[in-house]
Parts: structure tokens; sequence; C-alpha cells
């Protein structure tokens, strides 16, 4: 690791990646867009509901930090390196070579410079999340109407699969079958 001085992360981190993130404080759904949200839980880890999808989210869901095991003030720090190395990183944040690599490309594909920028650009929406992890969260309406038909012609989902569908009844063993 370099001996350059290192900019030392804001006091409250989340409170910065929060404006980073929803300028304005407009904060709104990652999942949907939506705007009106409930705060579920302030102080450390800020969560939200969207009162459209119902889902909850974090200021890091969605983003190139969504489920990052590293903290805020960890990948402040990676934005905040000169040398962007695996092994910068891995001295930085003693973290394991592999986690180490991770986060070097990550931080890399921001393509900013080093610094308070580049940290902000981690926090953007990451496009190709809603496409891998929720794909239905981009279909038309029309491809849902075609899911549902699908759906309830081969019996799946709905209320009526797992613990609602009915039960077959077993008869009794008796003495006759012995
Ligand atoms: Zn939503």
């Amino acid at each position: 690791m370099s001996d350059a001085v290192l900019t030392a992360p804001p006091v409250d981190i989340e409170a910065l990646s929060i404006s980073l993130r929803w300028p304005n404080t407009k904060v709104s759904c990652p999942h949907c867009g939506e705007s009106r949200v409930s705060q579920q839980s302030a102080g450390a880890r800020r969560c939200w509901r969207c009162k459209q999808c119902r889902r909850s989210f974090t200021v890091t869901t969605g983003t190139k930090l969504h489920a990052s095991k590293l903290t805020l003030n960890d990948w402040w720090n990676a934005a905040h390196t000169e040398d962007d190395s695996a092994a910068s990183m891995a001295a930085l944040l003693g973290t394991s070579r592999v986690t180490a690599r991770r986060v070097s490309r990550i931080v890399r594909s921001c393509g900013l410079p080093v610094g308070e920028r580049r940290f902000a650009a981690l926090l953007q929406k990451s496009d190709p999340y809603q496409e891998t992890t929720k794909p239905w969260l981009q279909w038309s309406e029309a491809q849902r109407r075609v899911f549902t038909a699908v759906r309830s012609y081969i019996g799946g989902g709905g209320q009526r699969s797992g613990r609602y569908r009915k039960r077959p009844t077993y008869r009794r063993a008796t003495l006759a079958d012995a």
C-alpha cells in the first residue's frame, strides 16, 4: 500500500451516501421508481419500504455495492486509493485476494478519477441488476398476462400451490389389509 494520504471517510457516511444517490433527498424505490416510500429504520443502516411494490431497500440496493459484505467506509477507501490494483485493495481492506480482485474490478469499472466522484459512481443504479435478479420487473403487461395464463394452465404458483393445495386423502389401514 502506498503512503499517500487517504481522504478519511466522513463521520456519517450513510447520510453522505444517501445524498449522493438521491440528490435533493428525493429517495425513490430502486425496484420500481416509486417516490412514495416510508422509512423503516433510522441510524446506522437506514431502510425504506416502497408503498407501491412493498419491497424494502437500503442505499446500496440495486447499485454496484448491492449485498456487499464490505462497509461503506471500506468502499469509500477503495474509491480514494490511487493504486486501485487488487494487491493494494487486499492490503487496504484486509480481505481475501478474491474479494480484493472483485473490489478492484468494480472500482475501476466506474471510469472516473479517484475521489468522491468515484465513490458516488459506485452508488448509482447498476443496470444489469434488475435484468439478472428480477427479470419480471422489466416485463410488459402482455408478457405478464402470458406468464399468468401459462402458470395457471400448468397449475403452478398462486394460492393453489404449496400448502393451499388440496391434499390427497388416504384410507386408514385396517386389520383387513394385513
Ligand atoms: Zn417500489
